[in-house]
């Protein structure tokens, strides 16, 4: 066994709560994961004993505050293998991250340039291109998903490279797919294009070793609520002489070195792009997400995932009528354990409510991937689950007998 569930579950209060009689089956980790006592202790500890704005303080529990602040941030930065945490930048989540993005490089973008996505994209990796595509004149293209409906058309990619885009963004891994997209290769001819590449690690960091170096992207965001860690810190990696050469998007405090009334100059890396007082309980208790994570292994995470999407795939294959979108069969393995699927006779919104008299916790609709959903798997919307380190695979047996009742509340045949 790649670790063990049991035992980590342990370290999850909310997973001792009981809803509806039953005690919680959280399956719902790909839009928000739960948080171990390790991190709500680390922040509690933060309030209870040193809370304090960070940079400014001559006093011991701000120096104190300020230190554990930045040591989360080394934290990161050797997560992901960047070179310092002069390269992670604190935003809110992965969303603002891109923002930040399309707002700096966006600016250095003339009519007529081009940027390329996917169609496999959360709304938060095109909403923000079709923004600047709106302000600046620039043309907003999408690679589309292969005729397997579940891995991106690497042969569209290079045909869409040659129109030379300037800016390349791709999700590393689909929320609603599942699909772990070949970003070293995206990467690498994105680059031979000349093109700048983002990558949206908001799937991909949680749930498997994510190294920038080895992908050699230029950006990458991600979240920690989707980690282990609060909401309202988000990842925004970039390579330091690309953050050394932007312009900050926000202004104010903190993010400057001199201020005169005409003007003013920048503070170093990262401080530049953060503007006001930050999250800091939020960066710190990223931190023992972080540890925590450390601590169980990224490769027995992927492990793990793998084994539960193994078994929930061969034990969906019993189910009649019951679809699950995505790679199957000896694939299972390119895939996070996310996974959408549709049961004949059902809408998704009926079977979340179900699972939801149940005990279980999963998420209907088009998961903020409309054009996905839509467009790619002809679904208004998709029922969907994803796993994390404390599921195990009794959960998917009480999701199998909850199929069974949804069939059966519905009065669906078998
Ligand atoms: N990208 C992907 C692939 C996601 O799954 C999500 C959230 O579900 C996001 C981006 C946005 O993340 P956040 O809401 O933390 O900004």
């Amino acid at each position: 066994m790649a670790l063990d569930a049991e035992r980590i579950r342990k370290d999850f209060p909310i997973l001792e709560s009981v809803y509806n009689g039953k005690k919680l089956v959280y399956l719902d980790n790909a839009a928000t994961t739960q948080k171990p006592r390790q991190v709500i202790d680390r922040i509690s500890e933060y309030y209870r004993t040193y809370n304090a704005n960070i940079h400014r303080g001559m006093y011991a529990i701000s120096v104190k505050a300020t230190e554990e602040y930045v040591r989360s941030k080394e934290m990161a930065a050797k997560f992901i293998n960047a070179g310092s945490y002069r390269e992670i930048i604190y935003t809110r989540n992965t969303t603002e991250s891109l923002n930040v993005l399309a707002l700096a490089l966006g600016e250095k973008l003339s009519r007529g340039d081009t940027v390329l996505i996917s169609t496999m994209e959360h709304h938060s990796n095109i909403v923000p291109w079709q923004m600047l595509a709106r302000r600046k004149g620039i043309a907003l293209e999408y690679v589309d998903v292969a005729e397997d409906k579940s891995s991106l058309d690497m042969e569209g990619l290079k045909a869409k490279l040659e129109r030379k885009p300037k800016i390349v963004s791709m999700t590393m891994a689909s929320n609603v797919l599942g699909t772990v997209n070949d970003a070293k290769a995206i990467t690498r001819l994105a680059h031979g294009a000349g093109a700048t590449v983002i990558l949206d690690g908001a799937q991909h960091v949680p749930h498997m070793r994510t190294d920038v170096k080895e992908l050699g992207c230029d950006f990458l965001a991600f979240s920690s609520h989707k980690m282990l860690g609060p909401s309202g810190i988000g990842v925004l990696y970039g390579k330091e002489e690309l953050l050394e050469s932007m312009e900050p998007v926000l202004g104010g405090g903190d993010m400057i070195r001199s201020v005169d009334f005409q003007s003013s100059t920048w503070n170093e890396l990262p401080w530049k792009f953060e503007a006001g007082t930050s999250n800091i309980e939020g960066g710190i208790g990223f931190g023992a997400a972080i540890e925590y994570l450390n601590g169980i292994g990224m490769d027995n995470v992927k492990a793990h995932e793998d084994e539960l999407t193994a078994y929930a795939l061969k034990r969906f294959s019993e189910i009649k009528g019951m679809k699950v979108h995505g790679l199957k069969g000896d694939r299972f393995g390119e895939r996070i354990g996310v996974m959408s699927f549709s049961i004949d006779g059902a809408h998704p919104h009926d079977i979340a409510q179900v699972f939801d008299s149940e005990g279980i916790a999963i998420r209907a609709g088009h998961h903020c991937a409309m054009p996905l959903v839509t467009s790619v798997l002809n679904e208004d919307s998709v029922a969907r689950m994803s796993f994390y380190v404390y599921n195990g695979k009794e959960d998917i047996d009480k999701v199998v007998d909850a199929v069974r009742k949804v069939k059966a509340v519905l009065k669906i045949k078998d």
